[in-house]
């Protein structure tokens, strides 16, 4: 007898569930109520989906799972921040973290199990490159963290700021993104990006579009280089002519994160410089102080607070929106740059 594989039904479209109960029912609304089930209440299993007739659930359980991945450590910070190690069907290992923030909780999700683009004040882009996560793996993340923190229905941002970079992975990270729309307006969803151009140019063609961070870090083309070799592929220039013609709905601002680093990108001419750079682009600047890692960032080390300050200082005097954002999660390695998905392969059970 020919045993056929249960299909994971997490990250499934409508489509692709329409075609799948199709075989099993005849009314075509059960592809509807399996997918609001999935996408909305956050069913962990088929015997979950209560408004299905018992029939129709054995025979879908028969045919497919409902699987997320799997969390196999949580390391919880003071400030409340939550690291999870999460275990795939292969056994790789992926980082995602939770913030809990005024009002509402920052879920931030990896999108690949590595990041090939190599910025050097990353702890994942130290380490290399991994595979792309599927669309289900991507929101299966987002699952398990709010079935496992009891999030279900709360108030949440979500920011792909986790593993890997979003715009080398845009298929699966666009499926992700239209299945957390279910629960979250993409108004609450962004999208950081090393600057990949062609990626920047898709993510503005698309119908719902989440918000737009940029990893920018340096303020000449040299600079930017040294800290992040794929701007040698898409240079300053062609990135900021790209950002000033992303479609921006009324009120909403590109991000520019600046990760700062003591004597590389700190000084007074980069703060003057910045400025100029935006010119024309709505834009807010998050200035994220480097979080420290002797072991995978050498000698790179944060600006002391004064520096910080004086750099913001410019900024605002030049009216760019400035923010310093002291990252949470430091004590557990889950802050900005610190994802590294720990044992990355797991050993067989
Ligand atoms: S900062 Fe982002 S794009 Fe750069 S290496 Fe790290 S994960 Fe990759």
């Amino acid at each position: 007898m020919q045993i056929r594989a249960r299909r994971n039904l997490v990250g499934a479209s409508r489509a692709e569930l329409a075609e799948l109960l199709a075989e099993l029912d005849p009314h075509p609304f059960r592809a509807e109520q399996v997918y609001q089930w999935l996408s909305r209440r956050m069913a962990g299993d088929v015997d979950e989906m209560t408004n299905l007739p018992k029939a129709l659930r054995q025979a879908l359980a028969e045919r497919a799972v409902v699987q997320d991945p799997e969390v196999i450590e949580v390391r919880r910070g003071n400030d409340g921040t939550a690291k999870f190690a999460l275990s795939l069907a292969d056994r790789v290992v992926i980082e995602a973290v939770a913030m809990p923030m005024e009002g509402h909780t920052t879920i931030c999700l990896s999108s690949q199990t590595g990041c090939a683009v190599g910025c050097i004040f990353c702890v994942t882009g130290v380490l290399g490159a991994g595979r792309n996560l599927t669309g289900g793996e991507i929101f299966g993340q987002y699952r398990a963290i709010l079935r496992r923190e009891g999030l279900v229905g709360a108030p949440v941002n979500v920011v792909f700021m986790g593993m890997g970079e979003p715009l080398l992975n845009l298929p699966n990270v666009a499926r992700a993104v239209e299945l957390i729309a279910e629960t979250v307006s993409p108004r609450r969803v962004t999208v950081s990006t090393s600057g990949i151009v062609p990626g920047i140019r898709k993510l503005a063609a698309l119908e719902r579009r989440p918000k737009l961070a940029v990893s920018l870090n340096a303020t000449t083309q040299e600079q930017r280089e040294r800290l992040m070799p794929i701007a040698a592929h898409w240079p300053l220039a062609e990135l900021l002519d790209t950002l000033r013609s992303f479609p921006l709905e009324r009120g909403r601002r590109i991000t520019f994160e600046y990760v700062m680093l003591a004597g590389i990108n700190d000084s007074d001419e980069d703060a003057r410089r910045l400025p100029r750079l935006l010119r024309g682009i709505p834009a807010k600047v998050n200035l994220i102080p480097l979080n420290p890692d002797q072991r995978y960032l050498g000698e790179l080390e944060a600006p002391d607070e004064q520096r910080i300050s004086e750099f913001a200082g410019i900024l605002a005097a030049a009216h760019v929106n400035v923010t310093v954002r002291w990252s949470k999660g430091r004590e557990v390695a889950a802050a900005c740059g610190q994802l590294r998905g720990q044992l990355t392969i797991r050993p067989p059970a």
